[in-house]
């Protein structure tokens, strides 16, 4: 009777003092466990092959490698004599649905090819995008994995460029071989990377200033005939935020350039032109290779 009380009497301090402990350690770990999670930088975890599946359909645009010329090298445009009348239309920071739908409708509707800046986040919530611009013929570029501004480690910026070409090759089969760095800067880590990667890396040399959505589509026009030539690489955005200027002004930009004689080509079609060009030409892309441009950070 009398063991029986103090074992009462014992289980009665021990039990709640186990449970607070308990509570306490499995508290710890929860709170380390989520917290730990959302201050983690991206980490880039090479995919891992199923040796069951299948390899992607070659589709026809899977594009050739870059030419050596190209490899590492930061372009603006591609320098074409006057008479090449030439240019490549850029979109990015998609796919978005609606924004991305109404611009591939024209370009189709128009017989035109162009290339898409993807970022990484973007491709994989809208994979039937993704696919749908590459089956339409278009050449897909990579954007970084979610379009950041701040410096990166070699390992972050690893992981930004890298998850995002892994999850276009994922859908398309084609890893792409082009960069561009988000707002155009060159000393956040990733263009340094891409170029280690021999990447081209892609600005622009007529900007249609669309990100700022208080821009009209007569003045986004403005902006591209104020510096159109050609070899010229045309900046517009298809994603980020929704506007309706781009798609608004895209028929007009086409139209317009079509009357001056303009010809679209993609990137890589392009770079390809360029290496047809006597050295003369050729020159003045070797300039911004060792001295990039500055472009000033834009919002998207
Ligand atoms: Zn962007």
């Amino acid at each position: 009777m009398l063991a029986d009380r103090q074992l009462l009497l014992k289980l009665i301090t021990i039990v709640p003092i186990g449970a607070a402990f308990f509570g306490f350690v499995a508290g710890f770990f929860f709170h380390w466990n989520i917290f730990s999670h959302a201050n983690k930088p991206l980490a880039y975890k090479p995919p891992v092959a199923e040796p069951s599946a299948k390899p992607s359909p070659v589709l026809e645009n899977t594009p050739k490698p870059l030419p050596e010329s190209y490899k590492g090298k930061v372009f603006m445009n591609v320098a074409l004599a006057p008479s090449q009348k030439v240019v490549a239309l850029t979109f990015d920071d998609g796919p978005l649905g609606g924004p991305s739908e109404k611009i591939l409708k024209i370009l189709k509707d128009n017989n035109i090819k162009a290339t898409f800046f993807l970022i990484g986040r973007n491709a994989q919530a809208n994979p039937g995008l993704v696919k749908k611009i590459y089956a339409d013929g278009h050449v897909i570029g990579n954007h970084s994995w979610s379009h950041p501004y701040n410096r990166h480690t070699r390992a972050g910026a690893q992981a930004e460029i890298e998850k995002t070409s892994d999850i276009i090759a994922s859908i398309t089969g084609v890893r792409p071989n082009l960069f561009r760095p988000p707002g155009g800067l060159m000393h956040t880590g990733l263009a340094e990377y891409a170029k280690s990667q021999k990447m081209g890396i892609v600005l622009w040399s007529a900007d249609s200033v669309d990100y700022r959505t208080r821009n009209s589509p007569a003045r986004l026009i403005r902006n591209i005939f104020k510096s159109v030539k050609p070899g010229g690489i045309i900046l517009m955005h298809d994603g980020g935020i929704r506007r309706a200027n781009t798609s608004e002004a895209l028929p007009m930009v086409i139209k317009r350039l079509r009357q001056e004689s303009y010809k679209f080509v993609t990137l890589p079609a392009l770079i390809a032109m360029d290496s047809k060009l006597p050295k003369k030409y050729i020159a003045h892309i070797n300039k911004s290779v060792d001295k990039p441009k500055m472009v000033t950070a834009k919002t998207f």
